[in-house]
């Protein structure tokens, strides 16, 4: 088995790993580090979850170390590109935690907050910069950061980067490096747009693929609960009120449900935040910050927002929404099951979204059980051949649900976390009743 002594990283580096208690590479981390240590361009098809930052982010710090240079104000040696400002301030801590013995200068760039720090910082100069693709073209139009002397440019989640529409900003940025440079391109699937991308950046790359989303979503134990619309907030607080659930995360599509949900949750005493892009930086780094910590036991948040949510011990990814991207389903729960740990991910599903919830088994390359031993399985939504009802009519078909009032279901907590000691994890009212169980097939990357 290869350990990080065996991967030659400088000494700094190794203490820094053993302090955070990693023993063992991930495997793209043992698969991505001799190649970049060597100096070659990477293309790593990896998703949150794997590993994946400190798969650049040791082999960038080794660099540092050995090729001391003084900094130039303004000319970062490092680029990391990335979708959002919760992912580049997560990679960001990433680098302060692995280069914490080693002398680092770091900033983080993204938009939502006054540029004021983020530009002092680029005057003093820094080795590695971080940075989401449109505040950081806006500081270049300033004068505040030139790309003159990048050395290694890093672009994460480039899948996402392509989906939010930065891929233009991405050339133009690219445009103003040198040639000469060590590029690293991660993305969680390939679409060909990305493969043109990367065709076009990558000189020879490496190529390290891991299925950890496979090995991820394996452990992951999941379930869907057919609920109309207008029951899906009582079926959410009874799911979060159960007792495993030690910390969650809640998904929906619309910023306004989110918060819709959130208001809720909280006024049935559960301790719940929103987290989406209407939300200043300000309130997200303090919903984070009490998700961290314990404070903040669920969040709601948009599939944007959770992007790169990078808590380890999330018990729980419940999908109020199912997404209308199959893809996205897989990032959403592999916000859960981390780090070695087991996971639920439950989804509700209405009448509306059985298209979007065959078109995700198809994805997964599963079926996903179905968990019917609650208040809330509605007969309506459950049926394949029932043609969706016209929006907001969802609570017409209730059949077996409970008033609106407030109040817990039943007073009961029928989560699926209740079976977490049945074999194979499959929740309790599945077996022998309309159970669409695992067909065995397993997660296909996408
Ligand atoms: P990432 O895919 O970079 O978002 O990393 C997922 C999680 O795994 C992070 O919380 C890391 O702290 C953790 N992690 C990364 N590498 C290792 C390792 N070799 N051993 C244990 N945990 C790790």
């Amino acid at each position: 088995m290869t350990t990080f002594t065996d991967l030659h990283l400088s000494e700094p580096l190794l203490r820094a790993l053993a302090e955070e208690g990693y023993t063992v590479p991930t495997p793209i981390q043992a698969g991505a580090i001799p190649h970049l240590l060597q100096g070659r361009d990477l293309l790593g098809l990896a998703q949150t979850g794997t590993g994946k930052t400190a798969a650049f982010a040791l082999p960038i710090l080794h660099r540092l170390a050995q090729h001391r240079v003084p900094h130039t104000a303004k000319c970062p040696r490092v680029l990391v590109l990335a979708p959002t400002r919760e992912l580049a301030s997560q990679i960001d801590e990433s680098f302060v935690a692995y280069g914490r013995h080693m002398r680092l200068s770091h900033a983080v760039i993204f938009g939502g907050v006054g540029q004021g720090r983020q530009v002092e910082a680029m005057r003093r100069g820094v080795d590695v910069l971080v940075a989401a693709p449109g505040r950081l073209l806006d500081l270049i139009n300033q004068g505040h950061v030139n790309l003159n002397s990048v050395e290694v440019l890093v672009l994460d989640e480039a899948d996402r980067m392509l989906d939010m529409g930065f891929v233009r900003d991405i050339r133009r940025l690219v445009a103003m490096m040198p040639k000469e440079r060590q590029t690293l391109l991660f993305s969680a699937t390939m679409p060909a747009a990305i493969a043109e991308l990367a065709s076009g950046l990558l000189r020879d790359p490496a190529r390290v693929e891991v299925t950890p989303p496979s090995t991820t979503v394996e452990r992951i134990r999941q379930a869907v609960m057919f609920v109309d619309d207008s029951n899906k907030k009582q079926a959410t607080l009874m799911l979060v009120q159960s007792p495993k659930v030690v910390r969650a995360i809640v998904f929906t599509l619309m910023k306004h449900e989110a918060n819709k949900v959130a208001e809720f949750l909280c006024a049935q005493g559960v301790n719940a935040e929103a987290i989406h892009g209407n939300k200043s930086q300000g309130a997200r780094e303090r919903a984070m910050a009490g998700f961290k910590s314990g404070a903040v036991k669920v969040l709601v948040a948009t599939d944007i927002a959770a992007r790169g949510i990078d808590v380890d011990d999330v018990s729980h990814v419940f999908n109020y929404d199912l997404p209308n991207v199959p893809e996205s389903y897989v990032h959403r729960i592999g916000r859960t099951a981390r780090a070695g740990r087991e996971g639920w991910a439950v989804s509700l599903c209405d009448a509306e979204q059985r298209a979007w919830l065959r078109d995700i088994e198809k994805e997964i390359g599963q079926k996903l059980p179905v968990f019917m031993d609650h208040p809330f399985h509605s007969e309506m939504a459950s049926s394949s051949t029932m043609r969706p009802p016209v929006l907001g009519s969802g609570g017409r078909g209730r059949q077996n649900g409970h008033g609106g009032g407030g109040g817990r279901p039943g007073g009961q907590n029928h989560g699926p976390q209740r079976s977490g000691g049945r074999p194979g994890g499959q929740p309790s009212g599945a077996p022998g009743r309309n159970n669409r169980r695992s067909s065995g097939g397993g997660y296909r990357a996408a």
